[in-house]
């Protein structure tokens, strides 16, 4: 019995070692399957890439930083390959991929464009702000790249961007400092598309309004200014300054200088002066708020005419001033300040005289016309120059900032009448207006 036993455990020992051994070369030829299945698969993928897409270009447009004001800056692209760069992509004519990344080099396989959101009307300076530099294949060359070159060549493309900043510098809360690292002081400032004053503590006007020559800014919570308007402050003493015979070669400089200052005058032009040639100075007394006055055709002294010459003196000077402008003049001054009663009767017009002469036609001296002004201004005058004498501009120039500085505001004739509360009428004459 027990030797039976034994030769049959013997068997089974024997039987379970086979098993073992045949289960262990299954278990190894399947991971062996695995593994060449593995290799072979591997080789299918290197072979797909390396046979159909042999090369790829790299684009990448450059990123670059301007002020608002610098011009349109030039795109620039970066150009690399990786893969085979001599690989034909074309048989016929041999272009290869070294072809391409020289036609995408020269812009001529590719386009970049950037679109610069200007910040004033004339287009001249951009507005802040960070811009897409998109550059894209041109059409011919995406249209191979999705048909024939398709297997050959892949293009990969990142755009850049154009950093605009500020002209001036940049906001640190509400105060503003240059690129220099100054605050900014009693200016304004141009950003974002809007418009800010910066007062003389470096902080930006805000809920506020803000008196300039004459005008009255207006600031909302934020700081943007919101509205401009002429405004004359009744509680400061006024005065209009008032220039005769012209126009001539020296009124456009003239005029300059008064808008340099925000200031406003009245011309009395005399029709024989009143040429094509100057229309665009006549065009800019209106744009800058000066008021168009008939100074007589021929410079007579109209107490000397009959009525109807009176008219005629008057209607040829109105008629070229309306050609010239569309406007028609609002006041008159008589040659020499000459006024009879068919003067008065016959001019459709207040006639505007002076208190202050400077007899600027006289001296070739601007000082002594400054001088003459300062010692006879006061509230309301009507102060008489030439505008046809280069002293005189001179003299304008020199006087104006003084005058604000004692804080005259200077004015047009009717603008110191409205001020005043005077409703100045036809065939009225008027000295000064209080
Ligand atoms: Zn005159």
């Amino acid at each position: 019995m027990v030797e039976q036993n034994t030769t049959d455990e013997v068997v089974e020992k024997l039987r379970i070692e086979i098993t073992r051994k045949i289960n262990r070369r299954k278990r190894r030829r399947r991971l062996q399957l695995c593994l060449v299945s593995f290799v072979l698969f591997l080789g299918i993928v290197v072979a797909v890439v390396l046979g159909n897409q042999s090369a790829t270009i790299y684009v990448e447009a450059n990123s670059l930083e301007i002020f608002q004001d610098s011009e349109k800056p030039e795109f620039n692209i970066q150009v690399t390959v990786e893969g085979k760069s001599n690989l034909v992509l074309d048989k016929d004519t041999g272009y290869t991929v070294e072809s391409l990344r020289e036609d995408i080099e020269e812009g001529i396989a590719i386009g970049i464009d950037c679109e610069l959101v200007p910040s004033d009307i004339d287009g001249e300076e951009y507005q802040e702000g960070t811009y897409v530099i998109d550059a894209y294949l041109a059409e011919e060359y995406q249209e191979k790249l999705s048909n024939e070159w398709k297997k050959k060549i892949r293009i990969e493309i990142v755009d850049g961007n154009i950093e605009v900043k500020n002209k001036l510098g940049y906001w640190e809360d509400d105060t503003f400092i240059s690129w220099d690292s100054e605050v900014v002081k009693e200016q304004w400032i141009s950003s974002q598309g809007d418009t800010y004053y910066i007062d003389q503590s470096g902080h930006k006007l805000e809920d506020t309004q803000l008196q300039v020559g004459l005008m009255c800014y207006t600031f909302d919570s934020e700081g943007k200014l919101i509205s401009s308007e002429p405004y004359i402050d009744p509680d400061k003493p006024t005065i209009a300054i008032t220039y005769d015979d012209g126009p001539s070669s020296y009124t456009y400089e003239l005029l300059e200088v008064l808008e340099s200052y925000d200031v406003h005058a009245t011309f009395f032009m005399q029709g024989a002066s009143i040429k094509e040639k100057y229309q665009d100075t006549l065009i800019k007394m209106l744009e800058i708020g000066c008021e168009l006055g008939n100074h007589s055709t021929t410079h007579a002294d109209l107490t000397k005419l009959s009525s109807s010459e009176i008219e005629d003196e008057m209607d040829i000077t109105s008629g070229k001033i309306e050609a010239l402008t569309g406007e028609l003049p609002t006041v008159m001054r008589p040659p020499y300040g000459a006024v009879n009663q068919s003067v008065k009767d016959t001019v459709d017009f207040p006639i505007i005289l002076w208190n202050v002469d400077t007899e600027d036609w006289k001296t070739e001296n601007p000082q002594d016309i400054v001088d003459h002004i300062l010692e006879e201004v006061s509230d309301g005058d009507i102060i008489l120059m030439h505008d046809t004498k280069s002293w005189t501009v001179e003299a304008t120039e020199e006087v104006i900032p003084l005058l604000i500085e004692q804080g005259y505001q200077i004015v047009t004739v009717s603008e110191l009448a409205e001020v005043k509360g005077v409703e100045l009428q036809d065939g009225v004459t008027y000295r000064f207006i209080e």
